[in-house]
């Protein structure tokens, strides 16, 4: 197997620089209205730096010259100051440049005195994001893992994945200990109400496909919504080929040494028989499945002590 920290960049970087100004007074976003009502969706990309999925996706959109027919259709560039320091030598440097802007989504954290290049950034980006009916987060992950949906714990975020009929994995999971993602941001993440957010992990970092998965799930959800009329010259979909499955997360483990290990160089989305598999061993104790049919989410390549080493989830359907 290739480990993934060495994979080869097959993507390229696309030149974000002619949207910078855009059309709304904030740096790299870029807002277009239909006269007709609709709903006002945020396609999002580049919260990581280094993940050029996302930015591919919206560069090719912004390209074709796309408009929505109804609502309101926003593209956003977020942490553009990790990206602009991209380098395909060290790719894995540019994730962010001084904290992850994907655990900042708290009132605490935005409104807190605290400052750094992405709380300024988030700061700036809020009212965006306070604005959106429906967020769709574009990753993408270091391991080769299949692409799948994030859609945190409402049914609503779990109808809008589904709706879409792809990817195939569908994680429904409440977030990380170490702070809030941009999906579970205040009203996105209620029980009730009618704002959604997905983030949709692409696949590995660096690959073609990657990409080509980022603006599939663009344009299936601009569809699904009838909110654009793709030109017959622009990309098609693709049939899609597997039935999707929902994976509730169950536990999340976290490293408790720094001699955390797995028992096998795991990708993720693995599906463990038997309960009581020994999947990995934290210093000298055993990491076993909790239950038949585990499923393994994006475990870690390097795990530190105090941090996620992987989640386990589910089947429910
Ligand atoms: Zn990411």
């Amino acid at each position: 197997m290739t480990d993934p920290l060495f994979a080869p960049v097959e993507l390229t970087p696309p030149d974000i620089a002619p949207y910078r100004r855009g059309n709304t007074g904030i740096d790299h976003v870029t807002s277009l209205s239909a006269t007709e009502p609709g709903p006002h969706l945020v396609l999002n990309a580049l919260v990581h730096g280094n993940e050029l999925c996302g930015a591919i996706a919206l560069d090719a959109l912004l390209r074709m010259g796309l408009r929505p027919t109804r609502g309101r259709l926003t593209f956003v560039f977020a942490n553009t100051a990790a990206y602009a320091t991209f380098d395909r030598q060290n790719p894995y440097a540019s994730r962010y440049l001084d904290e992850d802007f994907n655990r900042l989504w708290s009132s605490e954290q935005l409104d807190g005195r605290r400052d750094s290049v992405e709380l300024r950034r988030a700061r700036v980006l809020r009212p965006v994001y306070e604005s959106a009916d429906l967020l769709l987060d574009l990753h993408s992950m270091t391991a080769d893992t299949a692409p799948l949906t994030l859609c945190g714990q409402t049914t609503r975020g779990r109808d809008l994945a589904l709706g879409l009929g792809y990817p195939a994995w569908v994680v429904a999971d409440g977030g990380h200990a170490g702070g809030k993602r941009l999906i579970d941001y205040g009203s996105f993440a209620e029980p009730e109400g009618s704002r959604t957010a997905i983030l949709v992990e692409c696949g590995q970092h660096w690959r073609t496909e990657t990409a080509t998965v980022a603006l599939e799930s663009c344009l299936r959800l601009l569809l699904g919504l009838e909110m654009v009329e793709v030109p017959a010259t622009g990309p098609r979909l693709r049939p899609r080929t597997d039935p999707q499955r929902v994976v509730e997360v169950t536990d999340a483990i976290t490293a408790s040494s720094e001699r955390f290990r797995f028992t096998a160089p795991f990708l993720g989305m693995e599906v463990i028989g038997r309960a009581g598999t020994v999947i990995g061993w934290d210093d000298d104790r055993a990491i076993v499945t909790p239950h038949d049919d585990c499923v393994l989410i994006m475990p870690a390549r390097r795990v530190k002590s105090g941090q996620t080493a992987v989640r386990l989830g589910r089947i429910v359907g």
